[in-house]
């Protein structure tokens, strides 16, 4: 643990590197709700330099080897360090056999300098409504692993996000894994995001679809998820039941009935980027295309 001389006569802030989960939970424990933890820095590190951070204490993550791993757990699941950046994440063959839609999402990010720096962790702990890994992670049905100094809890991804910018960790508490279960047989995904431009840019639609198909076309189980269109990303489950028990076909009314319906779930706003009329119809257009290629990988896959 290092308190470093220059960040706190500069700034009045004193930053910390500790080398293990134990001792960041034993720093944040000390702390309170004075301390502020930094994964790769690419949203908080503007903030803290423009002085929007009331913290006094910085703790960076950057040396808990523990929390950059990506493993296959004992039933098939899949955890993701909360350090592991969007670089790793895009080429993990762990990732790309069990859940390649992370891979995708991930690729889609910014521009490489940011997708090194940038972290899986501080891209759902950001709550943003546009993270671009919360809609393929609620498609995945993912859990978020939460550790404080007294022990651990998991909340399902869709349950982890409040508002823009908050979610539910208490102070003290950190995300300590992201856990993805394994997907069943007959699986198809995919991921695709809206944006202005192809590079640098945030989303300004983003739909997550995963479906399992039986082996004549029949839809047994749906999700759908989507991002930049509320105030935090979420499922569209109505979308999802009009998907269920139906034989899928391209062109098909059921594809169609489902993309309407997600962008009815839709509340999206008007801003400098997109109106929300605009934004809508993209959810649906967004909606078609990704159902008709999640069909295509598991025709691709089986
Ligand atoms: C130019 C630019 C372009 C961008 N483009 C995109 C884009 O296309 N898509 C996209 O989704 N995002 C984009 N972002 C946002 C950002 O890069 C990503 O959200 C990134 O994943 C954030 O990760 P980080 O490690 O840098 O987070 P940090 O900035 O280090 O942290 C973000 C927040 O998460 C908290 N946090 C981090 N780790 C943990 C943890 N383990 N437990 C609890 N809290 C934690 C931090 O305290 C902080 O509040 C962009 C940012 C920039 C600057």
């Amino acid at each position: 643990m290092s308190p470093a001389s220059d960040f706190r006569n500069e700034m009045d802030l004193c930053h910390f590197e500790p080398q293990s989960l134990e001792e960041t939970l034993k720093l944040l424990h000390d702390m309170k709700d004075d301390a502020v933890l930094v994964a790769g820095g690419s949203d908080l590190m503007p903030r803290i330099k423009q002085g929007h951070i009331s913290s006094r204490n910085i703790i960076f993550l950057a040396r808990v080897l523990e929390l950059q791993q990506i493993i296959m757990g004992a039933t098939g699941e899949v955890l993701i360090g909360p350090m592991v950046t969007h670089r790793v994440l895009e080429g993990s063959s762990l990732v790309q056999e069990k859940c390649p839609i992370l891979g995708e999402a991930a690729s889609v990010i910014a521009c490489r300098s940011i997708r090194n720096a940038g972290t899986v962790g501080g891209n759902i702990c950001n709550a943003s409504p546009a993270a671009d890994l919360a809609p393929p992670l609620m498609v995945l049905d993912a859990s978020v692993l939460i550790s404080n100094p007294n022990g651990e809890k998991t909340v399902p991804l869709t349950g982890f996000f409040k508002d823009p910018g908050k979610t539910v960790l208490e102070p003290g508490e950190m995300v300590t894994a992201i856990v993805v279960p394994p997907v069943p047989p007959g699986w198809g995904d995919c991921y695709m995001k809206l944006g202005k431009r192809k590079a640098m840019e945030i989303s300004i639609v983003s739909v997550g679809v995963g479906l399992v198909l039986d082996e004549s076309g029949v839809c047994s189980a749906a999700r759908v998820a989507l991002g930049a269109v509320g105030p935090v990303p979420f499922r569209a489950i109505e979308s999802e039941q009009l998907l269920a028990g139906k034989k899928l076909e391209a062109e098909g009314q059921a594809i169609m009935d489902a993309a309407e319906a997600a962008a009815e779930a839709a509340e999206p706003i008007d801003d400098i980027r997109a109106s929300a009329a605009y934004r809508r119809d993209m959810v649906a257009i967004l909606t078609r295309r990704s159902i008709v290629k999640a069909i295509q990988r598991v025709r691709g896959r089986s």
